[in-house]
Formats: C-alpha cells, sequence, structure tokens
C-alpha cells in the first residue's frame, strides 16, 4: 500500500541523514583532535568562497576550510586523515580559476593555499644563488614569480595567458599558452618539486628522486599530491616585444602558416618566434571582446567590415622578444619569419610593448571587466586538444557550423598548434597522439541565468566531434562518468589508476575532478 511505501521511504532518508550526521560528528571530532584545529575555519565566509569557483556553476560545501601556515600543517591534517577510521575528502584550493568545482571538496576539508602566502617563513619565491632556477611555493601566483625573478633580470620561459594562477593549479593541469611550441607547457619546465601524498608524506621528487611521483603530479589534477614548492628553469628575461596580428579570410591558408611558424622551435634558435597562438573574430558589430582591444580604434571598422563579409575572420598572433642586443636585428629577424606568409593584404597590426605588459595582457582586460561588473560572472568553458588532421573538419563542422549558426560570442576563441615532442610522456597529462595537435578554447561568459545556452553549445560541439570520429581531449577536463574518464587517459589510464593507488590509496584528494569519487 501506498502508506507502506512512504513508511519505507521515510526510514531510508531518515538512515541516510544518520549517516550524514554521524560522518559530519566523526569528521569534527577527528579535526578537534589535531594540533591544527586552531586553523581550521567553518566561519560561514571561509565555507563560501571555498564553495564556489571561477565557473560560478557549480557549488559544493565542504565542512571546513584549513588555512595552513606550513606544508607540515598540510601534512598533518592529510596524515592524521588517512590513518583515521572514517576519512574525509581534502582539496587544494590554488586561486580557484577552475570552472566546474575540480578545487571543491563537498563535506571534506578545502586547503586554502594561498594562506601560507601569509608566512614569511615559507618558500615564497627564491632565485637560485646561480641564477638557474627559482624555487616558488605551490601557492604563489605566477604574476608575483614573474616580478621577483625580473629583479634578478631572469623569468620562466613557460607561461599561461593569465597570469593569476598559482604554480600548484596550473602544474596540475599543464599551463600552456604561445609559448608552448616551443618551450613545451610549464608541466615540461619543472626540475623538482615537494610534494605531500595523500598518505600525508612529504616527498621531494624530480626525474631522478621519486620520479613517479614527480611525473604523477605534473599535470595529476591534484589526484596524487599536493605540491607545496617547485624548481622552475630560468633564462635571461628579454626587455620588450614585438608583437603582430594577421587576419586570414581562409581557414586552410591560417593553418598552414600557424603550422609553418611552429615548425622552428628549438629552445636555444635565438631567431625563432617566442610565441604562437591565433583567435576567431566573430560578426557581433564590434571588436570589444576579452583580448580583441589589440587592434587600433581607426583600423576596427575595416575589420568589422571583413568579419561582416566573410563571417569568421581568423586572427594569427605571433610575438618576438628582443633586448639590448638583440634591438637593431629583431625586425629583419621578423622580416624573414613572416616571409612568404599568405594573410590578407593590409590587415597586418604590429606593436611595440614591454615585456610584462604583453605576459600580463588578461590582466588589463580583466580590470575593464571587473569595471563594468562582467567578470565575476559565470564561465561555461571548455578547453579541447584536436589532431591536426581533423582541424579542418572541426572547422567546418564546429565554427562555419555549430558557431555560426548559435552566434554566442561573449568572450574569446583561441586555437593555435603545439609539437608534440616539447610535452613529456612520463607526465600525468593526456594528449592527442599526433606530432601536431591544436588547442581550441571556448572561452565564453553568460549571464547568471543563461550559462546554460552556452552549455548546450559545448554539447553540441562535443557530439558533433563524437558523431565524425574526431579524437578530442579536454584540456582542464570535466566528465561525469568513469567511462568518460578512462577513455580520456586512453593508455595512460592503468598508469593513473595504479599511481592513485599508491600515492593516495583512500582517494582522499581532489575529489572535486570526480575521477575516483563522486563530488556532485
Ligand atoms: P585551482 O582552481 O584552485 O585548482 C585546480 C586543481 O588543482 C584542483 O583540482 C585543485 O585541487 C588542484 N590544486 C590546486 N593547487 C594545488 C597544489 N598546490 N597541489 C596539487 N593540486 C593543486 N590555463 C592554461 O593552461 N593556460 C591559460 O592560458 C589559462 N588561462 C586562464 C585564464 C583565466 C581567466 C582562467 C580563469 C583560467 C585560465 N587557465 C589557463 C586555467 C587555469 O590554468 C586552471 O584553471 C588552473 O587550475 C587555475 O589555477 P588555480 O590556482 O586557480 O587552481
Amino acid at each position: 500500500s501506498p502508506s507502506y511505501f512512504t513508511v519505507i521511504m521515510l526510514l531510508s532518508r531518515l538512515m541516510v541523514f544518520i549517516g550524514i550526521s554521524k560522518n559530519n560528528y566523526v569528521l569534527s571530532s577527528n579535526l578537534q583532535a589535531l594540533d591544527i584545529a586552531p586553523k581550521l575555519s567553518r566561519d560561514p565566509s571561509a565555507i563560501a568562497s571555498a564553495s564556489q569557483d571561477y565557473g560560478l556553476i557549480v557549488k559544493s560545501v565542504p565542512r571546513t576550510v584549513l588555512f595552513p601556515s606550513s606544508p607540515q600543517d598540510i601534512a598533518s591534517l592529510i596524515k592524521s586523515n588517512y590513518d583515521s577510521s572514517a576519512p574525509f575528502t581534502i582539496a587544494a584550493r590554488g586561486n580557484s580559476h577552475s570552472i566546474r568545482g575540480q578545487a571543491m571538496a563537498k563535506n571534506g576539508v578545502v586547503v586554502d593555499m594561498t594562506w601560507l602566502n601569509k608566512n614569511s617563513n615559507q618558500t615564497g619565491i627564491r632565485v637560485s644563488d646561480d641564477e638557474k632556477y627559482v624555487d616558488v611555493g605551490g601557492e604563489q601566483l605566477w604574476i608575483d614569480v614573474l616580478n621577483v625573478t625580473l629583479r634578478s633580470g631572469l623569468s620562466p620561459v613557460s607561461w599561461t595567458d593569465y597570469l593569476y594562477l598559482t604554480v600548484g593549479g596550473t602544474l596540475s593541469n599543464a599551463g600552456i599558452s604561445g609559448q608552448t611550441f616551443r618551450y613545451g607547457p610549464q608541466i615540461s619546465n619543472v626540475y623538482e618539486m615537494d610534494v605531500i601524498t595523500g598518505k600525508g608524506d612529504f616527498v621531494t621528487c624530480s626525474p631522478n628522486n621519486y620520479s613517479d611521483l614527480f611525473y604523477a603530479a605534473l599535470g595529476g589534477l591534484g589526484q596524487f599530491g599536493i605540491i607545496t614548492r617547485a624548481r622552475i628553469p630560468l633564462e635571461p628575461a628579454p626587455k620588450r616585444v614585438k608583437w603582430i596580428r594577421m587576419l586570414y579570410s581562409d581557414f586552410s591558408a591560417f593553418s598552414r602558416d600557424q603550422e609553418h611558424l611552429i615548425s622552428k622551435n628549438e629552445r636555444a634558435d635565438q631567431t625563432a618566434l617566442n610565441y604562437v597562438e591565433g583567435s576567431l573574430l566573430l560578426n557581433q558589430g564590434s571588436l570589444d571582446n576579452f583580448r580583441s582591444t589589440f587592434f587600433p580604434a581607426q583600423e576596427q571598422p575595416k575589420i568589422i567590415s571583413l568579419i561582416t563579409k566573410y563571417g569568421i575572420v581568423y586572427s594569427l598572433e605571433i610575438v618576438k622578444y628582443y633586448d639590448d642586443q638583440t634591438t637593431a636585428t629583431v625586425d629583419k629577424d621578423l622580416h624573414q619569419l613572416l616571409k612568404g606568409l599568405s594573410y590578407l593584404p593590409g590587415f597586418l597590426f604590429e606593436k611595440d610593448v614591454g615585456y610584462v605588459e604583453f605576459l600580463n595582457r588578461v590582466r588589463s582586460e580583466e580590470l575593464k571587466l571587473r569595471s563594468k561588473g562582467i567578470w565575476d560572472v559565470p564561465h561555461p568553458w571548455l578547453n579541447l586538444f584536436i589532431p591536426k588532421s581533423r582541424m579542418s573538419d572541426f572547422n567546418d563542422g564546429v565554427f562555419k557550423g555549430i558557431v555560426l549558426q548559435r552566434k554566442i560570442t561573449t568572450g574569446p576563441l583561441l586555437l593555435y598548434p603545439m609539437n608534440r615532442n616539447k610535452w613529456d610522456d612520463r607526465t600525468s597529462a593526456s594528449i592527442p597522439e599526433e606530432e601536431i595537435f591544436y588547442t581550441v578554447g571556448f572561452l565564453l561568459a553568460s549571464g547568471f541565468d543563461n550559462w546554460q545556452a552556452v552549455d548546450d553549445q559545448n554539447k553540441s560541439v562535443l557530439e558533433y566531434c563524437e558523431k565524425a570520429g574526431i579524437e578530442v581531449k579536454q584540456y582542464l577536463p570535466h566528465y561525469t562518468t568513469k567511462e568518460d574518464w578512462i577513455s580520456h587517459f586512453g593508455s595512460k589510464w592503468n598508469t593513473f589508476q595504479q599511481r592513485k593507488q599508491q600515492f593516495d590509496p583512500k582517494f582522499l584528494l581532489s575529489p572535486g575532478q570526480s575521477i575516483f569519487n563522486n563530488n556532485s
């Protein structure tokens, strides 16, 4: 009878409630017994910020937030948790610029890494005496790494477009930008790391020492340990950059030129480019779009009519660094590099800016968007890696099909190629098998009530790729099923799983990635 089912349902709800309460109680009493208890907070504002991220799409409420003063605090939390009979999940939260709750821990503990920076005894950012590398805390922002190393006239070589991201956060993914074709992603530019594993062990690892953990953690989506220090190679910093954008109406000419430009990619070759990216310009009546303020105001009407004519215009973006020694030769080198390219005549635009102004370019866009109140809005982003052999199909089906039809133009659409041989296959990062692959970033924003439309477009893009047999990999991946994760890692899945057993056997770290735990 219905009343019988009602009773059963109520009883089962009660049992679930008792289970959750018991778990919470155990969690609280375990935590209260720790010597780091005073650094754990249930303050509503701490809980609220740990429950959201840059994406503003998902929300997962943690039980408590750890504000560590040292890596030892983190090790102590993880160790006692690992030894407990009712362990909880733990997520490192860098600058929380993830999109889908990757740095969250529902009912668990979020470790606010930025707090480490408040203690001056910690690693911080320290350039070595021989000026060959910099030791940086996992919590440090790349902008701060840049500012400190520049004081010694030095700089890391591999970057992300945006620098207000933590070192631990980008090394857990890959860290890519226009420099990747030549220098590799950031995970190819690390000498050594301190990592606290899921068992609470504090391990200094490198290619020669505990190399399993070293490669596991690089691109490891936070699954194997918390990175508390990374040793990053340095090179002399350039002073200025020549920054050029060229426009194309034809995709095959554009991609042919991009691939040609990334073929000259020896690290030591002083005549090679330092940065190659690209983006789509879409018909939206203006160029007032995140990252498109590059073009001089007087040229914009001409560019807008080009876009109106073709629907899509492809913008190839390159940079050549220079300093006092190379000022005299940089233009000649650039001229040589641009010889034979097929951009539309009259559509080459050039800037000459300082090195920091170039690297920190997204910050000025951020400040503009903030002033208009459109920075802290939902960001249903989709980032893909696509094998070169299928880019033309992707262009036809996605850019000229889905994107043109839906007309969602609230953010940049990036696309640029990279060389696989600059990636180290021993890391956890999963990339396409082909020697050249593209990254495509749909970096679209929305209002609070219409992010679903953007997300629907993302779904259509993925469905199109699946139907067309285009083997894409997501970058900054978000999957909801185990099968999708297995397929994402492909031949790396077994190793990924074995490493998880080895370094986080109770599956406690980074639950927000939803690989081994369901965090929803
Ligand atoms: P969080 O979002 O805090 O964390 C990300 C993941 O790493 C989580 O799983 C977290 O648990 C884990 N984690 C964090 N810190 C540690 C640590 N110390 N040890 C182990 N695990 C840790 N990416 C690029 O590659 N190139 C770009 O050009 C680029 N541009 C971006 C621009 C913007 C505006 C934004 C918002 C993001 C961009 N990203 C880019 C993506 C960015 O690299 C990732 O979202 C990265 O994770 C953000 O770093 P975070 O410090 O905010 O990490």
